[in-house]
């Protein structure tokens, strides 16, 4: 039997397949957004198929863990330059199942590529054995601390960035010594598929990076088959089922969620570049971005010139199927309604379409939609629209700017557009990431944590803080010398123990 991940998103079935008709393997087939085409069958693995699949990983675990730092970053450097050389074809496959322009795939894979390098070439660096101080009470001990793979991490990744948002769980991973069984989303099992085909070409000795597709029976079956550690990638609400699945086996979890970022625009921005990153922000990928701007608050000074210019702006772009379409389709059918819902909810409610309204939503595809005027509570300004829409609201200073940016569930990422204020009002915006004068750039640099607070998920992958993630920190002590004053013996003496209070009294007490 074969379903399409469409079909499934809009009538999900309890367990996928009609056991009564079930043969040698069901699959489901994956879908062209931009024209309804199948451009892909795949298998819909079950329970034992997922359990074999961490059962070879972890076979594998030791062999990849043995070949060290270096032998590591060997392979995925190899790994790495393959990628490079064939970037237009791996464009291709996320273009045939995101519908999202070329240009828009490339783009994804050239941050792919980079973080791919920064984690293979920092993994030693971050991860090594090092000596810490044993302190004064401590003297006669060696301290170490080294950071060890988990052993198998199980990804699980969302179809908005198919490539870009998984590797950045799978190459940390990968570099701290863990294998991984990754389960991508239903929309984009080829993606998946073509990244762990691509990696056995350059490390085809052991089953280092696994594949399994389904729907979410098939996620959940690998929360549950006993993975070291899981990184899960999505929207918040499967971001609580994960949790809550692997609660059931105590297994710890990464979890990123979605966003409702906001921009910040002051007195004093170049209200060109916050205008043009407002709407880059919002509408590139069809604003189907984890950390795309949903938000804007324009100080009341400057807001009349800003919306202007991003009405200008927003009102030039096309969505379209062709090359060279400024935006593509929204890949989950059931994301339509919600856009949708979304824009006619916000003029209901008093919102002023300023670019588009309800008629730009146009099954796949969604023309750009600027908002403003809109109440705060309207799900057009709390919730996460993920579409090529924008709430623009006006603010009397920059301090109001930050108090409603903070008032979200949400606390993903953020951006600020001021000349002299930027790296103040970064800081007391409570999310996990901020650009100032600029947007999405966080992202893009390898060596910066990525991840949110809040409804946003916790934990963090990308730099040292995402290499750390993927490890567990193994601390040593190592006995020197033997002391005259040992008080973890049963045969001390209370002489002891007071000599000990009187040093701590004279190193800790003043
Ligand atoms: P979903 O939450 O629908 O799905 C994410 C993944 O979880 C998919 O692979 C899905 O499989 C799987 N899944 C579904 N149900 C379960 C389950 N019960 N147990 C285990 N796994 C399950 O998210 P989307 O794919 O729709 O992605 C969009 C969301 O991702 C947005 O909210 C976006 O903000 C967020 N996101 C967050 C990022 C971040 O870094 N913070 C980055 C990119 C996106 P299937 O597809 O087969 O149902």
């Amino acid at each position: 039997m074969t379903q399409t991940a469409h079909d499934h998103i809009e009538a999900p079935s309890e367990s996928g397949v009609d056991p009564g008709e079930q043969p040698e393997q069901a699959t489901f087939e994956s879908l062209d957004p931009r024209t309804g085409e199948v451009v892909g069958n795949h298998p819909i693995h079950d329970a034992a198929h997922v359990t074999e699949a961490v059962r070879s990983a972890r076979g594998a675990q030791r062999w990849w863990e043995g070949l060290g730092f270096s032998g590591r970053k060997q392979r995925l450097d190899a790994w790495r330059k393959l990628l490079t050389r064939r970037i237009d074809e791996a464009a291709g496959v996320i273009c045939s199942e995101t519908g999202k322009p070329l240009d828009d795939a490339r783009l994804e894979l050239v941050l792919v590529i980079d973080h791919l390098h920064w984690a293979a070439n920092k993994a030693d660096g971050v991860l090594r054995k090092r000596k810490v101080s044993p302190g004064v009470l401590m003297a006669n001990q060696a301290a170490t601390v080294e950071y060890l793979p988990f052993g198998v991490v199980g990804v699980i990744g969302p179809w908005n960035y198919p490539a870009f948002t998984p590797m950045g769980s799978i190459a940390y991973a990968l570099a701290a010594g863990n294998t991984v069984v990754f389960k991508p989303s239903e929309l984009t099992p080829a993606v998946g598929e073509w990244l762990a085909k691509t990696f056995a070409e350059v490390v085809p000795e052991q089953p280092v990076f696994e594949v399994v597709t389904g729907f979410g029976e098939t996620g959940a079956a690998l929360c549950r088959s006993g993975v070291d550690k899981l990184a899960f990638t999505g929207s918040t609400e499967t971001g609580k089922r994960v949790m809550a699945t692997c609660a059931e086996t105590l297994t710890p979890v990464l979890v990123e969620c979605g966003g409702k970022d906001a921009l910040i625009v002051d007195a004093d921005a170049d209200l060109r570049a916050a205008a043009e990153a407002a709407v880059w922000g919002a509408m590139s990928n069809a604003g189907q971005t984890c950390i795309g701007v949903e938000r804007v608050y324009v100080v009341e000074a400057v807001a009349d010139r800003f919306l202007e210019l991003v009405a200008e702006r927003a009102a030039e772009l096309r969505p379209g199927g062709e090359p060279g379409a400024d935006l593509g389709p929204i890949t989950m059918p059931s994301q339509v309604d919600v856009i949708r819902h979304h824009v006619d909810d916000a003029v209901r409610l008093g919102g002023r379409a300023v670019v588009g309204g309800s008629h730009s939503v146009r099954s796949p595809f969604v023309e750009p939609v600027v908002l403003t005027d809109v109440p705060a509570d309207a799900e057009a300004a709390a919730e996460e629209t993920f579409g090529p829409t924008i709430v623009v609201d006006r603010v009397a200073d920059v301090d109001e700017g930050v108090e409603r940016a903070n008032s979200s569930r949400y606390g993903l990422g953020a951006t600020v557009f001021s000349r002299s204020r930027g790296a103040e009002l970064a800081r007391r915006l409570r999310t996990g990431m901020v650009a100032v004068n600029s947007v999405i750039s966080f992202a893009a640099v390898p060596a910066l944590p990525f991840g949110g607070v809040g409804d946003s998920g916790f934990g963090r992958i990308h730099g040292a803080d995402g290499l750390r993630e993927f490890a567990r920190p193994q601390s040593v002590t190592r006995t020197k010398f033997r002391i005259p004053l040992n008080p973890m013996t049963f045969s001390r003496s209370s002489r002891t123990v007071r000599q000990l209070v009187r040093l701590v009294q004279l190193v800790r007490g003043r």
